[in-house]
């Protein structure tokens, strides 16, 4: 706490993103980046940006990014946001479309989802109130309907790794839009599963309905920071004008080059997507072999209960042996792990580890 801090400063509760330890042996399961490098044309496009351009401001729409996103999904470009993140994303998104002060309708969100959407309603001085996940921990859209300043969730959710069937979301848009209300979907795992369904191809149909996406989980580009979001040209424009009053140059020259080769190449994230799914497939089957309960994911982690039944002492037994897994301390989360996908090889030293600290090995 400062004096200098204003109160805006010291009533915020920041996100604690996932730990990056400095030491590389350091096997790490926790934050959901994927485990194979990006596509070898985003290196190279990006090493060709690399030039003496760089003394110039970048393109402030991100046409060529736009452009990319626009042709991979079948979409107009004024129907697509470019964002540093789709953090930053959905902190413009929080800021432009939900209506702030005591006397607003909450938004709604689940109790058990992405830690960082309180903290955004918080930031932007939002009501919300939260819906509990159903007892299997699957979000139900009917529990949304409601009168509401607007809702929020991802799919698939996290940290459960649990997919929402499109129909129910399709329906709760169509409620939403009745109030005049928005319903952003963050299909920010959306590629790990072969029966996701995303809604980008409804947005002609639903006003109200904007996709949040990243390239940090399915195009390994966590470090480069980009994401957008698609939807009705207006909610793009609503966007705009949120970024502009803040940075109108969030994404720079090398991101702009890198992300658009990125979203070019699905053949090869096709391949390496497939290979986390088909990991994913063989790491759930062995674990519920050792008695854990393990949640259906359709994302590329594991929500994971022990045997033990004893979420925090697994999670720091593991960390021992130099595994790196999520622990969420928060209520029914509390007995479960979230175990982001990596290589063959670095499950299988995850399940030997597992092993040995049951004591089955
Ligand atoms: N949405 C969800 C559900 C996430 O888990 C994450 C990753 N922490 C993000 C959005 C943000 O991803 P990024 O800012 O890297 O695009």
């Amino acid at each position: 706490m400062s004096k200098y801090w204003n109160n805006r400063t010291k009533k915020t509760i920041p996100y604690i993103p996932g730990e990056q330890p400095k030491d590389r042996k350091i096997i790490k399961l926790n934050t959901n980046e994927n485990p194979y490098p990006p596509s070898p044309k985003v290196i190279k496009a990006i090493q060709k940006a690399a030039n003496d351009r760089l003394r110039l401001y970048p393109d402030p729409e991100c046409i060529e990014f736009r452009k990319a996103v626009a042709a991979r999904y079948g979409v107009k470009i004024e129907q697509v946001f470019a964002g540093n993140g789709s953090d930053e994303i959905l902190g413009f998104a929080f800021g432009g479309f939900f209506e702030s002060g005591t006397q607003a309708r909450p938004i709604l969100f689940p109790d058990i989802t992405y830690s960082f959407y309180p903290v955004y309603a918080n930031l932007w001085d939002i009501p919300y109130r939260t819906i509990p996940l159903r007892e299997d921990f699957s979000i139900d859209c009917e529990d949304y309907k409601a009168p509401c300043g607007g809702v929020v969730f991802p799919n698939p959710n996290a940290p459960t790794g649990m997919s929402v069937p499109l129909a129910g979301i399709l329906e709760l848009a169509k409620y939403l839009e009745e109030q005049e209300k928005i319903l952003i979907v963050d299909e920010a795992y959306i590629a790990f599963g072969s029966a996701n369904q995303s809604a980008v191809s409804h947005i002609e149909k639903f006003p109200n309905l904007l996709t949040v996406h990243t390239l940090s989980k399915s195009e390994s580009l966590a470090g480069l920071r980009t994401g957008f979001a698609i939807g009705n040209e207006v909610l793009i424009e609503g966007l705009c004008r949120i970024r502009d009053s803040f940075n109108s140059y969030t994404l720079d020259r090398l991101a702009i080059a890198g992300a658009s080769a990125a979203l070019a190449d699905t053949r090869y994230y096709n391949e390496i997507n497939n290979r986390v799914i088909n990991t994913k497939e063989r790491v759930a089957q062995v674990l519920r072999g050792l008695d854990f309960q393990v949640l259906p994911s359709s994302a590329n982690f594991l929500f994971i209960k022990p045997p033990t039944g004893n979420g925090k002492e697994f999670f720091a037994a593991l960390r021992e042996k130099g595994i790196l897994v999520r622990y969420f301390s928060k209520d029914r989360t509390a007995d479960f792990l979230r175990v982001s996908i990596g290589t063959d090889e670095d499950m299988d030293k995850f399940l030997k580890s597992c092993k040995e600290i049951l004591g089955t090995q």
